[in-house]
């Protein structure tokens, strides 16, 4: 069984992905060729979006939005330190600092009404992460941020596809940018990202800054950087997009079942989905007590389960320095318990009820196990 099965979605559209990839061969134009244009066309009317603007990952599509945005030296950009490292890490890299505020439990996405208390003279924008595939409470960001004059944009990397009220993930702010990392909800076949805007100045920025801040053939008028998506990587991604719908709708139809599975599994605790969204299930993430212990006996049990994340931004070496007034102890607290589980558009039934099985065997010896262990701890507690 995989974590992500990338190798039976290619079997089913080997034909498709193969040709794409061969016109890309035959024509030679590996840069910004035809099928970039093509794929930021079919993005845009995919997601509602005014401009597509692709670029070479996710983590490019956070820098670009914040060079475009003209973010300065020492300003302030509040984001949720449960995240992968490249939220926070752009911010620094584009000149900012990351202000963390604390995640709602039970969603694990940022908890917007921390936010306001954090905003000071200092800050510029706001971006929030739609973590495991569930847009964060953007309505209430975008409130936030407009008493205060502040841009927004959404680190949509896991969300791509996602619906919040009525309307696609990457268009609810400022900007959107996703990633297209093999194993995200759209994935290509090495590194990619896109970034979504309404706003025709901004995308212009976006689309100068991409090819080193160039307005015309080495006009530079502003700083850059290498940034495109390559015409490969564009082939690949139409292909895909053909059954794109299709994979949501599995995605969708796999975490409800996981859902009925799980539900009254004690030890098992689920991520909250809000009734106004979806989530298109990046990540399929449990919550469980004594986490190393059970990993392990999916592990032995042959069920492939991944940690997204162990540790909040606020604890990493690199990020502790900005750890604020928000203690963040949610973040703490989730960042020991989560536990990712198989998913992709193409898990079986039969895939599915084995991590099922397995979960809870694994959860039922772990709290065994505790309770041995409170029964033997005077005794131990004797030896030491
Ligand atoms: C994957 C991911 C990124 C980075 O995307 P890449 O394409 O790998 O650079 C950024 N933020 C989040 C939340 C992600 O999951």
């Amino acid at each position: 069984m995989q974590f992500t099965d990338l190798k039976a979605q290619y079997a089913a559209l080997k034909p498709r992905i193969d040709a794409r990839i061969q016109q890309v061969l035959d024509h030679g134009q590996y840069i910004l060729g035809p099928e970039v244009k093509e794929l930021e066309e079919a993005l845009t009317r995919f997601t509602g979006s005014r401009h597509c603007i692709t670029v070479a990952s996710g983590t490019e599509a956070l820098l670009i939005a914040l060079m475009a945005l003209d973010l300065k030296a020492g300003e302030e950009v509040i984001t949720t330190p449960f995240t992968f490292a490249a939220t926070a890490e752009m911010i620094v890299l584009a000149g900012g600092r990351p202000v963390f505020v604390d995640i709602e439990p039970d969603t694990c996405n940022i908890d917007a009404s921390r936010i306001e208390a954090q905003v000071t003279p200092r800050t510029r924008a706001i971006m929030p992460v739609s973590l495991y595939g569930q847009v964060a409470d953007m309505d209430e960001i975008n409130a936030v941020a407009a008493r205060h004059g502040l841009a927004v944009i959404e680190d949509a990397a896991q969300s791509f596809g996602a619906v919040y009220k009525g309307q696609r993930s990457c268009v609810l702010s400022t900007f959107g940018a996703t990633s297209f990392f093999p194993s995200k909800p759209l994935g290509c076949y090495g590194d990619g990202g896109a970034l979504f805007t309404d706003d025709d100045k901004l995308a212009q920025a976006a689309r100068e800054i991409r090819v080193h801040g160039q307005s015309g053939r080495y006009v530079h008028t502003r700083l850059g950087v290498g940034g495109r998506l390559d015409t490969l990587q564009a082939a690949v991604l139409l292909a895909k997009l053909e059954r794109f719908e299709w994979e949501l709708e599995r995605r969708a139809a796999i975490g409800a079942r996981y859902e009925r599975l799980l539900a009254g599994l004690a030890g098992v605790q689920r991520i909250a989905v809000r009734g106004d969204r979806n989530s298109v299930y990046a990540q399929y993430t449990v919550k469980v007590d004594d986490r190393a212990a059970v990993q392990a006996a999916l592990q032995a049990a042959g069920v492939p389960s991944a940690v997204h994340y162990p540790k909040p931004l606020h604890r990493q070496p690199a990020y502790a320095q900005y750890a604020g007034s928000d203690p963040c102890t949610v973040s703490d607290r989730e960042a020991a318990r989560v536990l990712s589980l198989p998913m992709s558009a193409d898990l079986s039934e039969a895939d599915q009820d084995r991590v099922v099985q397995a979960l809870a065997a694994a959860v039922r010896t772990v709290a065994a196990a505790a309770v041995g262990a409170a029964t033997r701890a005077p005794s131990t507690a004797v030896t030491h």
